[in-house]
């Protein structure tokens, strides 16, 4: 009878193996890796509004094979480079992850600090460190050490998740030009490489390793940069099929380290002390990336595994071309041209490699953008520029001190879009914590351009009313990281280099629709084309990511599995 049993069970077993072969011969459930594409900077509307001059393999390819979510935003207000990245790492909102800004005030070590920066892990090349001479990233000057860790991600990240799920099988890497761009969707297990603008070479950290890999050595050792030494970026078509072919030099642009506002823009000599950074002003940046990223995909054999890899590229170029030259300028048109490009290329190389059906790919951004002031100005949207060091702070300190019996010293710190009080001083004087952050945040409210304070006593509290702003700005409070009052300015009103010296054509890092509006695509794998028009969240992202790998969603999720794309992938 037992011998019965066992001969129509392994029967039973033999039917439905053979049964069901099909499923696994075709686009599987479960991908043999997941790509996670980051564009920083790129507003959800942007590759619509360029696509008439695109190719085949790049956006046209996912818009007519992914699953295109057209409306998605982010829901805190501190739209900039961290936060968005791990908010897309992680399914968390700053409140939670902890990343609440590029720069925030550690009230401990009494400076601001870097988001990433980790003064026990340096990186492992000599003269690689950001030169504070040249670096036009005014958060990543504010670096303490050359050191980088994902340490200050409070909860873990999709790629630690599928790591743990696989215990440590799972290849996972972070790539990027910006050493956050990488380090954050590279998680706290996996690898991370960004591009030094010093030494012009994919370099990474201690955390990561003890010395490099032989072929990151090798990629290295070609100088692939030097390629574009004594050469220029020029227009892939001409000036006539452009949409701003008529307004290559507009007032607004700025000739940041004299790359100029016109094309073609030189990249001058490799020894140029800003060789390597006129790179990343342009499309360069997103191709040396995608060189690097195919290095990588072919010698840590991405996505021929047993279990599911994960790479996540972030493309940086958008954001330095948004910043200087402003979205609607010639240079951003022919960037978003030639991202499409990088991106057609990347995909044939997966395909090649990996297969597309057996690879998900998923393509957002950090944060939208702003168009230029001076652009916006143009068509009769009034927008400015907010010079925060130019307040005229005398007759505030002067009202301070008369209530409180002190003025400039209640002051700690203060970097947009925190304002950190001196708590010390506070406790000396006997005063009353809520109540002078109420004052304060009641003095900068009046000045011009500032929609909104609001107060950390207010926000531990939850006696704010239920509206936007507010939200917004609860979503973005963490207790530890942000200031005692957080300042948020009205739509079309941009803070610059807090003195008002034009360094850049527009700014993002607002709770306004341009900068909270981006993509969210998913493709790849067996997905069908579709565009959806209710409303989600970038952060609904890593969940859906833990949902189709069948691992458990990160430790601070809290964002919706996105059904579209489980039903497309069963
Ligand atoms: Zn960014």
């Amino acid at each position: 009878m037992l011998m019965k049993i066992l001969i129509s069970g392994l029967l039973l077993s033999s039917t439905v193996l053979i049964a069901t072969p099909q499923k696994i011969g075709t686009a599987s459930a479960k991908p043999k890796l997941i790509l996670q594409i980051t564009v920083d900077q790129l507003r959800g509307d942007l590759p619509d509004k360029f696509m008439k001059n695109m190719g085949e393999g790049g956006f046209r390819w996912l818009k007519e094979h992914g699953i295109w979510y057209k409306n998605a935003n982010y829901t805190y207000s501190n739209t900039e480079t961290v936060v968005g990245h791990t908010t897309l790492a992680t399914g968390a909102i700053p409140a939670i992850h902890g990343m609440v800004s590029n720069v925030w005030y550690d009230r401990v070590k009494k400076r601001l600090v870097y988001n990433i920066e980790d003064k026990r892990y340096h990186i492992l090349s000599k003269n690689a460190d950001v030169d504070d001479s040249t670096e036009v990233d005014s958060s990543q000057a504010l670096a303490g050490t050359d050191g980088r860790s994902p340490a200050n991600i409070m909860v873990s990240t999709f790629s630690d998740e599928l790591s743990l799920f696989t215990n440590e099988k799972s290849k996972i890497f972070g790539v990027s030009v910006k050493d956050r761009g990488a380090v954050t969707l590279a998680g706290h297990n996996g690898k991370a490489f960004w591009f030094s603008k010093t030494s012009g070479e994919f370099i990474t950290s201690s955390y990561y390793y003890d010395t490099y890999p032989d072929w990151v050595k090798k990629f290295n050792e070609q100088k692939l940069a030097e390629r574009y030494s004594d050469r220029s970026w020029t227009l892939m078509y001409d000036k006539s099929k452009y949409m701003f072919g008529n307004s290559d030099d507009n007032p607004w642009e700025e000739d940041y380290a004299h790359f100029g506002r016109v094309f073609p823009h030189a990249y001058k000599s490799k020894d140029n002390k800003y060789f390597n950074h006129y790179l990343t002003f342009s499309p360069a940046g997103d191709e040396l990336t995608l060189d690097f990223a195919k290095a990588l995909i072919e010698n840590e054999k991405m996505g021929q595994h047993e279990v599911t890899d994960y790479l996540a590229i972030s493309f940086s170029s958008t954001d330095y071309v948004g910043h200087i030259f402003g979205p609607s300028s010639l240079e951003a048109e022919d960037n978003m041209l030639r991202l499409d490009k990088t991106l057609a290329s990347l995909f044939k190389y997966v395909d090649e490699k990996v297969g597309l059906d057996n690879t998900l790919i998923v393509l957002s951004a950090d944060h939208g953008a702003p168009e230029a002031p001076g652009y916006l100005a143009k068509l009769g949207i009034e927008a400015k520029w907010i010079a925060p060091l130019k307040w005229n702070k005398k007759p505030s300190l002067k009202r301070l001190e008369k209530k409180f019996g002190v003025g400039q010293a209640l002051i700690e710190a203060f970097f947009p879009p925190y304002l950190y009080l001196n708590h010390k001083v506070i406790k000396e004087k006997g005063l009353n914590l809520a109540e002078v952050q109420k004052a304060v945040a009641k003095e900068i409210m009046d000045i011009d351009g500032i929609a909104l304070t609001v107060t950390s006593t207010e926000m531990r509290n939850n006696t704010l009313p239920d509206t936007y702003l507010y939200r917004a700005a609860l979503k973005n409070f963490n207790a530890k990281r942000s200031g005692d009052i957080l300042i948020l300015f009205e739509p079309h009103c941009f803070a610059n280099d807090m003195d008002g010296g034009a360094v850049m054509a527009s700014n993002h890092g607002g709770p306004w629709t341009y900068d909270t509006f981006v993509p969210v695509i998913f493709a790849g794998n067996g997905l069908k084309g579709k565009q959806i028009f209710r409303s989600v969240k970038p952060n609904d992202i890593a969940p859906t990511l833990s949902a189709v790998v069948n691992v458990k969603a990160p430790s601070g999720a809290n964002g919706d599995i996105l059904e579209e794309v489980m039903e497309g992938i069963k």
